[in-house]
C-alpha cells in the first residue's frame, strides 16, 4: 500500500459514467442532501476555528446565484450524498464575516486529508473553467457539459476536457548524497527537489534525466518512480523519482535556479525533521513541510526507505 500524501485520497465516487445524463444530473441538484463548496477567487469557504473543515453549504441559498450563469461542477458522490463547488466569486466574501477564505496551500495541511484532497479537485476544476471560457480551436464561446467535466463549442463542435499537467520531481542521488535546488524565487535558505514539467513525447524517465541535466548539469542513469501527488496549483500532478547521478559537478541554469547543491543524507534527514516539526528557521538551510512530496522523497531517502 502506497502512502497518501496532501491532496491525495479523495474518497469521492466520481460517478464519471453518469456525468452526461443531464436528468440524473438536475435530479443530483434537486436533492436536499446535496452540498456545495463555495469558492471565491479559488479559496473556499471555511468553518471551525479550532478544527478547521470546508463550508459545505446547502444547495437553496445558490440557486440563484446558478441560474444566473456561476460555475457549478459536480465533485462526485459520498454514500450517495451529491458534493458540488461553485465560483462564488466576491459575492461570498460577505463583509463582517468571520470566514475568512484561506488559500488552499495555507489550508490544506489544517484539514482532515479527505477534505484537502476533495479541494485539489474543487480548486482545479473551477480554476479551470474560469481560463477556458472560449474554444482553443475557432476562439467562440463555450458551454459547459457533463455536470462541470466538458466544455463544448457550439460553433466547431469541438469537446474541451480538464487536463492534469505532468510534473517530473526528483531527488538525484550520489552515493550517501542528495542533490537539491534553491529556486530564483524562493526566499532565505529553502531547498527541494530539482523538478519541470514533462514536455509533449517524453516519457518519463527522458523527462527525469532532461531536467536535472538542464538545471544542475548533472547526468543521469537510472529512474526509480516513487509516488505521486494531484497539486492544484493550477492542475499539476506531481510526479515523485529517485534517480541515480553519474557525474558530481554542478552547473547550475541560472535562469532556473539561484543554487544546487549536494547534501549528505544525515543533513537532508535533519531539514526533514525541521520541516516536519514546523520549527524551521529561515536562516538555516531547509526543505519543505509535509504538504509537497518533496519533503517526502527526502524523508523516504534519508532514512533508508527508498533506495535507488
Ligand atoms: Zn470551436
Amino acid at each position: 500500500m502506497e502512502e497518501i500524501y496532501c491532496f491525495a485520497g479523495n474518497p469521492l465516487d466520481r460517478a464519471s459514467e453518469r456525468r452526461r445524463d443531464s436528468a440524473w444530473v438536475a435530479s443530483l441538484l434537486e436533492d436536499p442532501a446535496a452540498r456545495v463548496l463555495p469558492l471565491t477567487d479559488l479559496r473556499p469557504l471555511i468553518r471551525g476555528s479550532d478544527a478547521i473543515e470546508l463550508d459545505w453549504q446547502p444547495m437553496t441559498p445558490w440557486r440563484e446565484t446558478i441560474e444566473q450563469g456561476a460555475t457549478l461542477v459536480f465533485l462526485g458522490l459520498a454514500e450517495g450524498r451529491p458534493f458540488f463547488a461553485i465560483d462564488a466569486g466576491p459575492a461570498a466574501a460577505e463583509p463582517g464575516s468571520n470566514r475568512e477564505p484561506l488559500d488552499a496551500r495555507s489550508l490544506a495541511p489544517l484539514l482532515p486529508g479527505d477534505e484537502a484532497a476533495i479541494l485539489a479537485e474543487a480548486r482545479s476544476l473551477i480554476d479551470w473553467h474560469a481560463r477556458h471560457g472560449f474554444c482553443a480551436q475557432c476562439g467562440s464561446p463555450t458551454r459547459v457539459e457533463a455536470a462541470g467535466w466538458v466544455r463544448r463549442c457550439p460553433e466547431c463542435k469541438a469537446s474541451h476536457y480538464p487536463r492534469s499537467d505532468p510534473v517530473a520531481i526528483m531527488l538525484a542521488v550520489r552515493g550517501d548524497c542528495g542533490l537539491l535546488g534553491r529556486g530564483r524565487r524562493r526566499p532565505g535558505a529553502r531547498f527541494s527537489c530539482l523538478a519541470g514539467f514533462m514536455e509533449p513525447g517524453e516519457t518519463l524517465e527522458a523527462a527525469v534525466r532532461r531536467e536535472v541535466h538542464e538545471e544542475s548539469g548533472i547526468r543521469i542513469g537510472r529512474v526509480k518512480y516513487l509516488a505521486c501527488q494531484p497539486w492544484p496549483f493550477p492542475s499539476s500532478l506531481m510526479m515523485g523519482f529517485l534517480c541515480e547521478a553519474l557525474s558530481e559537478e554542478i552547473t547550475v541554469d541560472p535562469e532556473e535556479l539561484a543554487e544546487a547543491r549536494w547534501f549528505h543524507r544525515d543533513e537532508i534527514r535533519a531539514m526533514v525533521a525541521r520541516a516536519a516539526s514546523g520549527a524551521d528557521d529561515p536562516t538555516q538551510v531547509s526543505v519543505p513541510g509535509p504538504v509537497a512530496i518533496a519533503h517526502h522523497i527526502c524523508r523516504r531517502w534519508s532514512n533508508g526507505l527508498d533506495t535507488i
